[in-house]
């Protein structure tokens, strides 16, 4: 079967509702269609501007809006970055992401910076992606020139649950942004968070806009909500394991080329619960030396431990820039 873009909503929760064993199944033999099931990409998360932003995502400690134990930061040096990025790639990292705790991002010297981040990193051999808030056209074509990768931009949920979750943005404002990244040869980064109190409608309706989108995402990550105190959702009960495999799987089967990335929560998840993402489809991880993937309040595992677990299950790390692109 090809990659469709035209998948109704019955049909993906129809896929979400199979049984778990022959879904499992069904997107292991997708992901080996379109991908070298062997190779795993590592990602290393970089937060070149922390916390203070003046958005009130109620997952997030890096709303102004919540008291958390994150520590506002402002933005790095050049030099600090390229160190981070250096390190992780000696330790096998493939693709380096920085993130910005801002709404959008301002045509000022801060974006200059920036810019000179990415022209130097992606100078080292690394895939670089950027996560920055909201992007004008010519903002994308600037980071498209500086030699940007990809671009992150996540819906998160369903267009039905957003506006319970986000108020100072809409889901059109995410969805412009992510069509301004279009207009490059930028590719696109674009998911979503388990746990924030969604339904499966709200799930496969996320699923549903993102397998719509064409082409789709080149990478989807699937975060699991790290419950972060002191914000609106710190008393979310825990995601079943379940529910990732099931949507990792869904999301491999409607969107065969992408990369899926088991994201956000992973530092939960026993060896075994990985193994059986991996097996469902997801090819892409973040890893990290500080134990943490973006702040403090989101733990992430080691290189270290990471490389001893991909040695354990027969898994490679993927070099950057060998994916084949989307069609
Ligand atoms: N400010 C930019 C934006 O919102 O696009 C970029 C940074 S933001 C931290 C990037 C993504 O991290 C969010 O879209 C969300 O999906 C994820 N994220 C943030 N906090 C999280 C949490 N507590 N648990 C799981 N995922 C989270
Ligand atoms: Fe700001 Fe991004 Fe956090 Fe929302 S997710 S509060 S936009 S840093």
């Amino acid at each position: 079967m090809g990659i469709r873009y035209d998948w109704q909503e019955a049909e993906i929760r129809s896929i979400y509702d199979t049984p778990l064993l022959e879904l499992v199944y069904q997107a292991a033999t997708v992901h080996r269609q379109y991908h070298n099931s062997k190779q795993i990409q590592v990602c290393k998360l970089i937060s070149i501007k922390t916390g203070a932003c003046p958005e009130d995502c109620s997952y997030c400690a890096q709303s102004s809006r919540y008291q958390t134990q994150v520590k506002p930061q402002a933005l790095l040096e050049k030099e600090t970055v390229v160190n981070i990025a250096q390190q992780a790639k000696a330790k096998g990292v493939s693709r380096v992401c920085m993130g910005a705790a801002w709404r959008e991002v301002r045509d000022n010297s801060q974006f200059e910076h920036v810019l000179d981040m990415v022209k130097e990193v992606t100078g080292l051999g690394l895939e670089v992606c950027c996560t920055l808030g909201m992007l004008t056209e010519n903002q994308a074509k600037r980071l498209e020139d500086a030699g940007l990768y990809a671009y992150n931009h996540n819906l998160d949920t369903s267009q039905e649950y957003y506006s319970t979750i986000i108020t100072t943005r809409t889901y059109d404002d995410r969805l412009n942004t992510i069509n301004n990244v279009r207009q490059t040869n930028v590719t696109v980064c674009s998911g979503g968070i388990l746990g924030l109190g969604e339904t499966i409608a709200d799930r496969v309706s996320m699923l549903h806009t993102l397998a719509n989108l064409r082409p789709h995402p080149e990478s989807v990550p699937i975060n699991i909500l790290s419950k972060v105190k002191g914000t609106p959702l710190e008393n979310q009960p825990d995601i079943p394991i379940w529910d990732v495999v099931r949507m990792i799987a869904t999301a491999r089967i409607i969107m065969p080329a992408s990369d899926v990335r088991l994201s956000a929560g992973r530092a939960n998840l026993s060896q075994v619960e990985q193994a059986l993402c991996f097996m469902a489809g997801a090819n892409s991880i973040f890893s990290s030396d500080d134990g943490h993937m973006l702040t403090v309040t989101t733990p992430c595992p080691g290189y270290d431990a990471d490389q001893q677990m991909l040695d354990l299950l027969g898994l490679e790390v993927r070099p950057a820039f060998v994916r084949q692109p989307v069609v």
